[in-house]
C-alpha cells in the first residue's frame, strides 16, 4: 500500500502499521457510530507543522461526546499524540486521520459496555479535488436535516450522505457536488464549504444546516486581513448563483478550491471567473497555502 507510514497510534502506544486489526463483530463496524478528523500538515522552514491541529482536536471531543464516546484522554494528550505520531512518520507533509470509536464486546444499538478504542494514523494523500478551476454539480441528494442528527460533528454515519452524492455526481462526470438543504438553500459540497464573491464582497451560507468548517473560519479571518471586511453570513437560494462572479470550495483537505462552473438541478451551467489570475478566489489561495505553510507570520500560532 503506498500510502503506508511506518506506525500508527492506538490506544497510547505506536504500533506497527500492518497491526491494528479488529474484530469483525466491532460496534462500530455495524452502526457507522464512530468520529473522526481530517487535518494536515505541512512543510514548513521548522520541518512539519500541523494546521489548526487544536480546533480540529476539540472538535474530535464534541464529535464524542454528541456520540456518548468518553475518550479516554484529555485534548492535550491526543494533540501530543498527532505531534509524536507525525515526528515518527518520517513525512513532513501528509495527513492526520484521528478516530475514536467503540470497539468489540458490545452488539446491542445501545453500546455501553463496548471498550472504547482510540487511534491515530499518518497517511500519504495527494490533492483531494483539481488544482484548476473545477466544475460542479447542484445534487438530487438533500443536506441531512439538523433535527435528525447532529450536523456540527463529524461523526461517521453522517457521511453516508456525503458519500450518495460523490457517487451520484463522478457517474456524470463532474468534480464535485454542492448539497441544497431540505429548504432548497443553498448548504455546502460533501466535504467541504462554499463561498461567494460579487463585488469584492465574500458570502457564505449561514450555520444551521451545514458542518462549521474549521477552515471556513480561517478563510473569514484571512478575509479580513487583507480586505478589512467581513464576510456575509446568509442563507442563498440556488436561484441567487447567476448574481456571483466567483465562488470557491473551502475544507482541509480541499483547501481552497476554486470553482469554474456550478449546474443547477435543471442542468443550467453557470460559469464564474474564479480561476483567473487576479480574482479574489486566487488571492485567497496564495494567502491560505502561505498561511498553512508558515509564511503568514501573523498567523504562526495556527502552527503545531
Ligand atoms: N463540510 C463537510 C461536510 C466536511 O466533511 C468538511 C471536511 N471536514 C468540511 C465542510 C470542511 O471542514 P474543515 O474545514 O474543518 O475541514
Amino acid at each position: 500500500m503506498e500510502i503506508k507510514t511506518p506506525f500508527i497510534w492506538k490506544n497510547w502506544e505506536l504500533r506497527d502499521w500492518d497491526d491494528t486489526t479488529d474484530h469483525n463483530l466491532t460496534h462500530t463496524l455495524h452502526y457507522g457510530w464512530w468520529v473522526f478528523e481530517w487535518i494536515r500538515f505541512y512543510d514548513t522552514d521548522k520541518w512539519a507543522k500541523i494546521f489548526r491541529l487544536k480546533e480540529h482536536i476539540e472538535r474530535f471531543f464534541y464529535s464524542a461526546s454528541v456520540l456518548g464516546l468518553d475518550i479516554p484522554y484529555s485534548i492535550e494528550e491526543i494533540m501530543n499524540a498527532c505531534i509524536e505520531t507525525v515526528a515518527k512518520s518520517g513525512v513532513n507533509t501528509w495527513y492526520i486521520r484521528p478516530i475514536a470509536y467503540y470497539g468489540y464486546g458490545k452488539m446491542g444499538l445501545y453500546p455501553e459496555g463496548a471498550k472504547i478504542e482510540t487511534v491515530i494514523s499518518v497517511w500519504k494523500w495527494g490533492k483531494y479535488l483539481a488544482d484548476e478551476a473545477i466544475d460542479v454539480k447542484i445534487s438530487h441528494i438533500r443536506r441531512i436535516h439538523p433535527m435528525t442528527t447532529d450536523i456540527k460533528a463529524k461523526i461517521t454515519g453522517n457521511y453516508v450522505n456525503s458519500v450518495m452524492v460523490s457517487l451520484e455526481i463522478h457517474k456524470e462526470w463532474y468534480d464535485e457536488g454542492l448539497l441544497l438543504d431540505t429548504e432548497w438553500y443553498i448548504a455546502e459540497g460533501p466535504g467541504e464549504n462554499i463561498f461567494f464573491i460579487k463585488e469584492w464582497q465574500l458570502y457564505t451560507p449561514a450555520l444551521g444546516n451545514l458542518l462549521p468548517g474549521i477552515t471556513r473560519d480561517t478563510i473569514k479571518g484571512l478575509y479580513k486581513e487583507i480586505f478589512g471586511k467581513e464576510v456575509i453570513e446568509e442563507k442563498i437560494t440556488p436561484d441567487k448563483l447567476k448574481e456571483f462572479d466567483e465562488a470557491f470550495f473551502v475544507g482541509t483537505a480541499a483547501e481552497v478550491t476554486p470553482i469554474g462552473s456550478i449546474t443547477t438541478e435543471d442542468g443550467e451551467k453557470i460559469e464564474y471567473s474564479s480561476w483567473e489570475t487576479g480574482s479574489v478566489s486566487n488571492s485567497l489561495k496564495t494567502l491560505y497555502l502561505d498561511t498553512v505553510n508558515g509564511k503568514n507570520k501573523s498567523k504562526l500560532d495556527w502552527l503545531y
